[in-house]
């Protein structure tokens, strides 16, 4: 076992702390990665809090992780020692499945193993990255190209991969319309994402106070949805709209802009159910789908593209005694757009 720092959460209603958590031996095909940085994603809040359910703690969170390779078992062929490699949201799954065999690790239907707070085949319960070192099996870490900004990086393995995998599966791309709701660490993502797909994209936010940064992302449009004219505006007009927001919004509106075979896809979580009318959706043959994340070698896949196109999130660093401060402004959505704990702070 190696002992390493880290800061987890004592219980749901106190604040992080640091403190250390155990990484098991190296088995033959894991890998021992020294993480340089790691993300906050507001999942991450919510599992601290038990907004999903009851964890076990103290826990540590994190799946937006970035580092480097610093010792690998003997079997291992996929990285090196040296390697620049990155962990999302989940470190193992039952690998037999008919979605693990097609490569959506994340549907798999014995369930993946989340990179925190879930179970791990071994039994363990498993303890996430705002921490200097993690262990992991070789197929679930992903090469992070040295084009991208190792900071700027970490956010990809969660923000990018969840809006990149329903942009990729709607066919978001020339001739398409694309409306992005919500403009926070996954709205920021799909906008630049959608943009280089070659989608024409429309930015639906609250307010316009974040209207230079979505035209700056690739953007065409953006619209403030605390106006009503907005969506007389906007109605029948797009092919997709991808729903980033985790708190309870009018999904019959939001439905009401899709032209015909439009798709609305949530991947934001909101702990309430969202009501439909299934009026909304027989008006235009609508469909609305939910999606998690993306397989693994989608993430890859997500990862050179934004090597290839030069696309980041945006980020702001942190040290590891920022992180409960940092928590309560991802709350009142007081970030552009995304926190990104600087390891380093926590040797
Ligand atoms: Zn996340
Ligand atoms: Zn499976």
């Amino acid at each position: 076992m190696l002992t390493v720092n880290a800061i987890a959460a004592p219980s749901a209603t106190e604040p992080l702390v640091r403190t250390t958590v155990e990484r098991r031996d190296l088995g033959a095909h894991d890998i021992l990665i020294e993480i340089s940085y790691a993300g906050i994603c507001h999942s991450d809040i919510h599992t601290v809090r038990g907004d999903w359910g009851p964890v076990a703690y103290p826990l540590t969170v994190g799946h937006e992780i970035v580092g480097h390779v610093t010792a690998v078992g003997a079997e291992v062929t996929r990285h090196a020692v040296g390697d620049r490699v990155g962990v999302g949201c989940m470190v193992n799954s039952c690998r037999e499945c008919a979605n693990c065999r097609a490569g959506q690790e994340q549907y798999c239907e014995n369930g993946n193993t989340g990179t925190y707070a879930a179970v791990d085949r071994d039994g363990t319960v498993t303890q996430g990255g705002y921490s200097t070192h993690i262990v992991v099996d070789q197929d679930f870490v992903l090469r992070v190209p040295t084009e991208i900004p190792i900071e700027a990086a970490a956010p990809l393995l969660c923000a990018g991969i969840t809006t990149y995998s329903p942009l990729a599966h709607w066919n978001a791309g020339p001739g398409k319309k694309v409306a992005v709701v919500g403009m926070g660490g996954l709205g920021h993502m799909a906008v630049k994402l959608a943009a280089a797909m070659g989608a024409e994209v429309t930015v639906l936010s609250q307010t316009l106070g974040k209207k230079d940064d979505g035209l700056a992302f690739g953007a065409q449009h953006y619209y403030a949805t605390s106006d009503p004219a907005t969506f007389e505006a906007l109605r029948n007009g797009f092919d997709l709209i991808v729903n980033t927001v985790s708190a309870p919004i009018d999904i019959n509106q939001y439905l009401s802009l899709l032209r015909l075979d439009g798709t609305l896809v949530s991947v934001g979580a909101p702990p309430e159910p969202l009501p439909v009318q299934v009026f909304s959706l027989f008006g235009a043959r609508r469909s609305f789908a939910g999606s998690s994340i993306g397989g693994i070698a989608e993430t890859q896949e997500m990862l050179d593209f934004c090597a290839e196109r030069g696309i980041a999130a945006e980020v702001e660093v942190i040290g590891a005694d920022q992180v409960n401060d940092a928590y309560e402004r991802v709350l009142s959505s007081d970030v552009r757009y995304r926190f990104v704990i600087d390891i380093n702070t926590l040797r």
